[in-house]
This record gives structure tokens, C-alpha cells and sequence, in this order.
């Protein structure tokens, strides 16, 4: 019910309406493919860039590819 619209952290483009309540954050990118969640949103419009704090996983084949980033802010 709380569907919003996310910029990619990896890639820049914008996902419509997804329901990160209902997935605790997480989502998949629909043009890259990497997996991010969104640890924190400062504000409510989370296609602003600095306004999330993202753990981005890459969509890579092997399983060493854990990698946090964070956006300042
Ligand atoms: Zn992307």
C-alpha cells in the first residue's frame, strides 16, 4: 500500500512503485539486476540522490560480492 518510487543506487534509473515495506527494503533492479536494500531515508522522496542509504549487492556469479555502500548524508 506504501508503493514508492526508487532510484537505482547502482545505475541511477528510477524504479516505479515498489513496496520496500513489504520486502524489509529490499529490491532488484529492474535495468541492472543488482540487489539493494534501503538501510535509511532521510526524507520522503527516495529518487533524490543522498537522501537513502543503500547496501547494494552485486549480481555477480560468485557469492564473495557482499559490498555496503553508503551514501553520505
Ligand atoms: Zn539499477
Amino acid at each position: 500500500m506504501s508503493r514508492i518510487d526508487v532510484r537505482c543506487p547502482a545505475c541511477g534509473e528510477i524504479n516505479l512503485e515498489l513496496d520496500l515495506v513489504e520486502t524489509d527494503g529490499w529490491m532488484e533492479c529492474e535495468h541492472c539486476g543488482y540487489t539493494a536494500r534501503l538501510l535509511s531515508l532521510h526524507r520522503g522522496d527516495a529518487t533524490v540522490v543522498g537522501n537513502c542509504c543503500w547496501q547494494v549487492v552485486k549480481p555477480l556469479p560468485s557469492s564473495r560480492t557482499l559490498r555496503a555502500v553508503r551514501n553520505h548524508g
